[in-house]
């Protein structure tokens, strides 16, 4: 066995996304790359805005001695600062540069947080259905991740939660917007759970943290504005990236932001930094952390990505498919015509379409679309959805 028991057993539930890519690379090479309609990966389609470009040739341009050497576990003060700058804005809090640590995506920021916070045993709640790699970062760091259900507009189940909480809960994971249904958590939502949560911290004896996962933050439709979590919430740390907002996946920039409210605020962000270097990121990159610091009031173009929502929500819609509208994010999660996601997966593979099953979130039933992909594939996939649907008698 070359593999630790766990890696081994991890790998044998292979990640359903990484499935279906691999048989969207097997499909695109027998059928050609436009008449396969791949749904499944949430990677930007549009490109960066054009003041990343211009930032990255004035950088290229003008080297600055020093400027790829380590620095501060923490990022650069300047980047750190324009980053609280906005933070304070939104949240109307006394955000400073040390409030916020850089880190190599929300990724690794989840992972330096929950190395933080974590003793072995202690629990993370997630709401279902969740981004999966969740279950292994906690795992990463001895914890153990309590998984429950949304309600059926795919919002926080106050109630539910509530009754998950015990002596071992240390975190619960929000994700608005959210992937995979793009809901968007109003305030009200947020102030209850705050509200939740420092009763439950009291009854508990220690502090109970709400890590509120943003990527997606800046990718809103329809005017709708996400409410800040510091606002709501005391005990809030935000971890988030500019993967999707500025679509820079592969280049892995992100922070993490503590809420200056939280009581012991300093102790947990030399705890955070620790974390960031000892993990082996030991900074966010150098050249990442630079050209972010005066693009924090940039994203790419959204009206592209609300084009793409329409016309496939509009479209499955319109043959039937049932879904929550999404405010935010790039995915759509509609029900499963069929009860069981996975042979319905399957019966939309055989018109060359890509989904996820819902399952595959933590929640059968279901599935998701990442509209994340050129517009001309989706217009192209419309024939294929009205054929499937007719297939399945819809
Ligand atoms: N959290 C959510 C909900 C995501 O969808 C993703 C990526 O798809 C991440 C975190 C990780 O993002 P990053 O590329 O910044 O590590």
């Amino acid at each position: 066995m070359v593999l630790s028991d766990k890696v081994s057993s991890f790998l044998s539930r292979a990640s359903w996304i990484r499935k279906m890519f691999e048989e969207g690379d097997r499909l695109r090479k027998i059928h050609g790359t436009d008449k396969v309609y791949d749904f499944t990966l949430g990677n930007p389609s549009v490109e960066p805005p054009q003041k990343f470009r211009e930032e990255l040739k004035r950088l290229a341009l003008n080297p600055e001695p020093g400027m790829h050497r380590y620095m501060s576990n923490a990022g650069y003060p300047e980047t750190r600062s324009a980053v609280a700058e906005v933070l304070a804005e939104q949240s109307q809090l006394p955000f400073e540069a040390k409030h916020v640590v850089m880190t190599v995506g929300a990724g690794g920021g989840l992972n330096v947080v929950l190395k933080a916070l974590l003793n072995p045993g202690d629990e993370v709640i997630a709401l279902s259905p969740y981004f999966v790699e969740y279950g292994f970062y906690v795992d990463n760091h001895g914890g153990i991740l309590k998984v429950v259900p949304t309600n059926d507009a795919f919002l926080p189940d106050l109630t539910a939660i509530s009754a998950a909480i015990n002596a071992k809960t240390r975190a619960i994971i929000i994700n608005s917007p959210n992937n995979p249904t793009g809901v968007v958590y109003p305030a009200e939502v947020l102030a209850d759970l705050g509200q939740l949560v420092e009763e439950k911290s009291r009854e508990m004896g220690r502090p109970i943290f709400v890590i509120s996962d943003e990527p997606y933050a800046k990718i809103v439709y329809d005017g709708v504005q996400v409410p800040s979590v510091f606002k709501y919430i005391t005990n809030a740390v935000m971890v988030t990236s500019h993967s999707k907002d500025l679509a820079l996946p592969g280049e892995r920039i992100g922070y993490v932001a503590v809420s200056p409210r939280i009581n012991g605020v300093d102790t947990l962000i030399e705890g955070l930094v620790f974390c960031n270097r000892t993990l082996g990121f030991v900074n966010a990159p150098a050249l990442m952390q630079r050209l972010v610091a005066g693009l924090q009031r940039e994203s790419v173009d959204i009206a592209e990505y609300r084009e793409k929502r329409d016309l496939l929500y509009n479209h499955l819609t319109s043959l039937g498919f049932e879904m929550v509208k999404p405010q935010g994010a790039f995915y759509l999660f509609p029900k499963s015509p069929l009860p069981d996601d996975i042979e319905f997966s399957r019966k939309a593979l055989r018109h060359n379409i890509l989904v996820v099953p819902g399952g595959g979130f933590g929640t059968p039933g279901y599935f998701r679309l990442a509209y994340c992909i050129d517009l001309d594939i989706i217009k192209r996939s419309l024939p294929a959805w009205s054929a499937l649907a007719q297939e399945l008698g819809m």
